[in-house]
């Protein structure tokens, strides 16, 4: 899902910065194998009958569950998230968090009621816990079994419902006769190796989890009204005034459709796959540069996390007036876009956005992690993928271009994060979060910065190779940290590894300070040697040139390699190193004339670095150039600006 950052004010804002970000290299292909299809475990056969005046979808169907884990299983759990917005004792409504990801109340309240959830011919919704003794929520039932499941067993549910969609709200619901479908059916939570379901109700700022399986979904709507669903068209016709189209996917963990009477449709053959973008007439400027992002990201996706293994893309771009809260989120082989007909090309929302939900593709479809316990695998990691292909694609501009001059969405990631970055851990539960403003901040972009700045101190290469490693080989397998961080050591080392642990887990940040320079004219030592079977007695007297001596600091907690320049009278240049595994080092230095400036991670690599004011010495033309770099941080100009 897409932060709600003011991404255009911030663009206006940010304008004043350049940035010098090494352009990706180009990637040597990854070697770590792909993970196999998964066993499914809940495969859905359903039908949804939207009635688009009353707002309504009848529902019908079963589940079929096979027990995969190595425990009996004698209750499941069901998540009926569209309760969510059924009144303001839900969870979802009951999280203080502020604006994030727009506003949370709809006008029009949702709501799902099971009428029958059948197992063997009777009907256990009777005896179902529909909350938790002392709590209204409504979103996370308890349904007890007449008997246990065994491992390896497969059962059937049949199911019947009733959705009240809502206004839209947390990308769902209707606006007009626009209608978007999302957590729309009764859905079992994440089975478990063990036997128990990782269950949760609707939190505010998390998003889901689930088992895959295969969805064989049935949409009825009024003739006039245009699909766009999970998975392909397995079978279409119009029949008594109403279109049905049959929806089949395989290895999917969720399904979402979307129904309008006013859609354009374009379809395009993107690297092996059909894109169907669904759009408003006027939205044809917006939808090319979608589509244009598209083409570069499918084939920069494939080679760097495997190829997208579905035939279809879906992509629908809600009409900005009334329904632009459904833009900008991800279901498995769809996506939503946003924003309005006129966004300037300037403002590069439209590609971001898009590149975004896309990489949802992998860090949510494919990858599946839990994303109540751990969000920053899920939008951290997306929010680097997305950097990195629009740093890939547009180089500098990555975040849009205005009056000439261009900003990073790196760069943006940096400066968003920099404020929050003591404030709470990036890799905690979503609902954890004191704040959706620190949740934005952190989860989204201090992971982003964070992976960023491990590409640029121990190499984007084996960055880009730790990604791919870690998309590939837990493709399906509903990883979690501990996997990421693995991947992370196998290709970086224990050192990027313990300094990414410290950052996610730990509030680790970093400064480097100088602390201060000797220098004076090259002395010869004086006394007596004994050379070649000669003694000598060398009087004290200066030499040729300057010796020196830099004092560096590292405050913080993260341990990441860093470069010095010196810049000399005569206009020549050396690159020192320090480590970072020490909290201060000297580090000497001689040269014909005396250093002119000196600076401390001058390819700005270490965008974690909290305060850039003290890495620079020397005279204050050394210290202007390093204001022209995004890197320098801007609180004065953007502190009071930001969510
Ligand atoms: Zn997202």
């Amino acid at each position: 899902m897409r932060r709600r950052a003011p991404a255009l004010l911030l663009a206006a804002f940010a304008v004043a910065l350049g940035e010098g970000s090494p352009r990706a290299d180009w990637l040597p292909q990854v070697p770590a194998p792909l993970a196999p299809h998964p066993d499914s475990i809940a495969d859905y056969t359903l039908r949804a009958t939207l009635d688009p005046a009353a707002h309504t979808i009848r529902g019908e169907g079963s589940v079929r569950f096979t027990n995969r884990s190595e425990k009996p299983v004698s209750e499941l759990w069901v998540h009926l998230y569209l309760n969510a917005f059924k009144n303001e004792r839900s969870v979802f409504l009951r999280e203080p968090i502020g604006a994030f990801r727009g506003s949370s109340r709809p006008a029009s309240w949702g709501t799902i009621d099971v009428r029958r959830f059948a197992f063997e011919g009777k009907d256990l919704w009777p005896q179902a816990e529909k909350s938790r003794p002392g709590d209204d929520d409504e979103t996370d039932v308890r349904v007890p079994l007449p008997r246990a499941i065994a491992p390896g067993e497969q059962v059937e549910l049949a199911m019947e419902w009733d959705d009240h969609l809502p206004s839209i709200v947390e990308r769902t619901g209707f606006s007009g006769s626009f209608h978007f479908a999302g957590q729309w059916f009764p859905k079992l939570a994440k089975l478990e190796k063990d036997g128990t379901f990782t269950h949760f109700p609707f939190h505010h700022l998390a998003e889901f989890y689930a088992d895959y399986g295969t969805y064989d979904v049935t949409v009825d709507v009024p003739e006039a009204f245009r699909i766009g669903a999970t998975g392909p068209v397995k079978e279409s016709k119009v029949q008594g005034g109403r279109r049905i189209e049959r929806h089949v996917q395989t290895d999917v963990h969720d399904f979402a459709f979307t129904a309008w009477d006013r859609f354009e449709v374009r379809d395009e053959r993107i690297d092996g796959v059909a894109v169907h973008a669904l759009y408003p007439r006027g939205y044809e400027a917006v939808l090319e540069r979608e589509l244009e992002t598209l083409r570069f990201a499918l084939p920069h996706f494939r080679e760097r996390y495997g190829p997208y293994p579905y035939d279809v893309l879906t992509v629908v771009h809600p009409p900005n007036d009334g329904a632009g809260e459904a833009g900008g989120m991800e279901y498995p082989t769809l996506i939503t876009t946003g924003g309005p007909w006129y966004t300037p090309r300037a403002v590069g929302t439209i590609e971001q956005i898009t590149i975004h939900e896309f990489g949802h593709q992998y860090f949510y479809g494919l990858l599946a992690t839990n994303e109540l316990a751990w969000p920053f695998l899920d939008e951290g990691l997306n929010s680097y993928a997305e950097s990195e292909s629009l740093a890939a694609w547009k180089g500098d501009a990555s975040g849009g271009a205005l009056l000439g001059l261009a900003v990073s969405d790196v760069a943006v990631q940096a400066v968003v994060s920099h404020d929050a970055q003591h404030d709470e851990a990036v890799a905690k539960p979503a609902s954890e979060f004191l704040t959706g403003r620190d949740y934005g901040r952190l989860v989204y972009a201090r992971t982003a910065t964070i992976l960023e700045t491990l590409a640029r101190t121990y190499g984007k290469v084996s960055m880009d190779r730790a990604m791919g490693r870690y998309a590939r080989a837990f493709r399906f397998q509903h990883p979690e940290p501990r996997d990421f961080l693995g991947c992370i050591e196998a290709e970086m080392g224990k050192g990027a590894a313990e300094n990414a642990r410290r950052a996610l887990f730990e509030k680790g940040w970093v400064d480097y300070s100088i602390g201060g320079l000797s220098r004076g004219p090259r002395t010869t030592a004086a006394g007596v040697f004994d050379q070649g079977g000669k003694r000598e007695t060398r009087p004290p007297g200066a030499g040729s040139g300057y010796d020196g001596t830099l004092s560096l600091m590292r405050r913080g907690t993260l341990q990441l390699p860093v470069d010095v320049r010196i810049t000399y009278e005569d206009g020549q240049s050396e690159t020192l190193h320090f480590a970072g595994d020490a909290e201060s080092a000297r580090l000497d230095f001689t040269h014909a004339r005396r250093p002119r400036s000196i600076e401390v991670d001058p390819e700005h690599r270490v965008l974690l670095d909290g305060d850039r004011s003290n890495n620079v010495f020397g005279e204050p033309g050394s210290f202007r150039k390093t204001m022209d770099h995004t890197s320098f941080w801007v609180e004065t100009l953007l502190g009071g600006v930001l969510p």
